[in-house]
């Protein structure tokens, strides 16, 4: 099958990827005349794992393309996916939709013959009706179906989450025009058991929100279950793991940590409750979870702050990890931004090391020194803080990391490292959820 791919980033390059591995001929799409440019010269745009090797297969095998051009690459495809950005709205929380419905309006105009218009962006009730009135507005005469399909993927692990699905929505109502294409598009997963959910547009628009909300409040739960863990002499990593062996409860996503970020999680909290006000139905575990997820990311900044005896001001603190998780180099809504803003605020002098988000971090944080390893970091400085686990954190040679501070503070907050190895290497610790 003939596939554009309007937006070429985290999701539309994935996506775009993956299908022409599955055999469809695939055009990815994007605005950004930098982002295709690279594309074509074999420099990927993002950092994911395994997407450059995967990206270089299919274009060297025919199957993938990039282009500026929206009406070359839209006018003879069977399905066009929009996999724009939509961004929180600046100022009021409610999703950006500018993007999605500029891309429809192009779409309008250069479709030709029947074409599945599939929206896979995050967006909010009622965007795929809208999408489908602009283009038949703008087109009378386009044979189009509007579906929703929204993408689960998360970064860091993209590939496989698009190729192993836990489950694949279609919310295309009963249009069998639409649902048959979209098997057809992703056969190779269903024949590989991935279970196709198809729904109605607007379940299929809600759920994906509702799924992100549900993960957002499970780890806002274990993070304040953490709290709690800290006044009373337990240990959050034994209380998650004894709950998460609960199959109704399930492990995942009971790590404590310094809140949730990211470029979905905040944005799309804020969305639902968004639509939650406009129909008058307030969703107060939302609201909750939303509220306490943003005062812990400063709240984190005043832990370190704590484990350094109470007093930033001429202290140099050694941030390890800006990206929101590991595996990308993705800095959107990243809790290490709002921990280092309230350290800067309290006074303190900021050291930072990633092993991949440098380049972006430079766009989101200032007065910060980056430095060129993780060791340069450290060397001078009060507090070594983890913010983000990459791999590369863990197995840290702890005398080195002693002798490079100036004090002995080390605040892990992602537990990675037990206690008492820390502190068998002489340093203080810090975590979360530990007493
Ligand atoms: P992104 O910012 O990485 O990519 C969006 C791309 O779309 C950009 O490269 C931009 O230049 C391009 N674009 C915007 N308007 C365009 C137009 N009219 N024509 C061509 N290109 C255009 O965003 P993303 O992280 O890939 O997210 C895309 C959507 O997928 C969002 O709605 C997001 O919520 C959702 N989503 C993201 C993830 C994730 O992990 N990033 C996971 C699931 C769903």
């Amino acid at each position: 099958m003939r596939v554009a791919m309007i937006g070429s980033g985290y999701v539309g390059l994935v996506s775009g990827a993956c299908f022409a591995d599955f055999g469809h001929d695939v055009v990815c799409v994007d605005k950004d005349a930098g982002k295709i440019a690279a594309l074509e010269a074999g420099r990927m745009p993002i950092y994911e794992p395994g997407l450059a090797d995967l990206v270089a297969a299919n274009v060297a095998a025919g199957r993938l393309s990039f282009t500026t051009d929206l009406a070359a690459a839209t006018a003879d495809a069977d399905a066009v996916f929009i996999a724009v950005g939509t961004p929180s709205r600046r100022g009021d929380g409610h999703a950006d939709l500018s993007y999605v419905f500029a891309a429809a309006r192009e779409i309008a105009r250069t479709v030709t013959g029947y074409t599945v218009v599939v929206t896979k962006s995050t967006v909010p009730v009622g965007t795929g009706d809208e999408v489908e009135r602009i283009i038949r507005e703008a087109n009378p005469q386009a044979d189009v179906s509007v579906v929703s399909n929204p993408e689960f993927l998360r970064e860091g692990a993209a590939i496989e989450d698009f190729k192993r699905p836990d489950r694949i929505v279609i919310g295309c109502g009963d249009d069998d025009r639409a649902k048959a294409v979209m098997t057809d598009l992703y056969r190779p997963l269903y024949l590989n058991k991935a279970p196709l959910l198809f729904t109605g547009r607007r379940s299929a628009e809600l759920l994906k929100y509702a799924a992100n909300a549900f993960l957002a409040t499970k780890i806002t739960f274990i993070n304040e279950i953490a709290d709690l863990c800290e006044r009373v002499g337990a240990d959050v990593q034994e209380v998650a793991r004894g709950i998460g062996l609960d199959n109704r409860i399930g492990p995942k996503f009971l790590h404590a940590g310094p809140g949730y970020g990211g470029s979905c999680f905040p944005k799309d909290t804020l969305a639902l409750l968004k639509t939650a006000e406009d129909y008058d139905m307030p969703l107060r575990i939302v609201e909750a979870t939303v509220a306490v997820n943003e005062s812990r990311k400063r709240a984190m900044g005043r832990r370190v702050i704590q484990a350094m005896g109470g007093e930033a001001r001429g202290k140099t603190v050694a941030v390890l990890g800006l990206t929101f998780k590991p595996n990308t180099d993705d800095m959107r809504d990243a809790p290490s931004i709002a921990i280092i803003q309230a350290l800067q605020d309290a006074g303190a002098r900021i050291h930072v090391y990633d092993p991949v988000g440098m380049e972006q971090a430079k766009a989101v944080l200032e007065n910060v020194d980056y430095a060129p390893n993780v060791y340069a970091a450290l060397e001078g400085a009060d507090a070594a803080v983890i913010v983000t686990e990459w791999d590369a954190f863990r197995a840290l040679d702890l005398d080195r990391v002693k002798a490079l501070l100036r004090e002995p503070v080390f605040v892990d907050l992602r537990n990675i490292y037990p206690k008492e190895t820390i502190e068998r290497a002489g340093l203080r610790y810090t975590g979360v959820g530990r007493s």
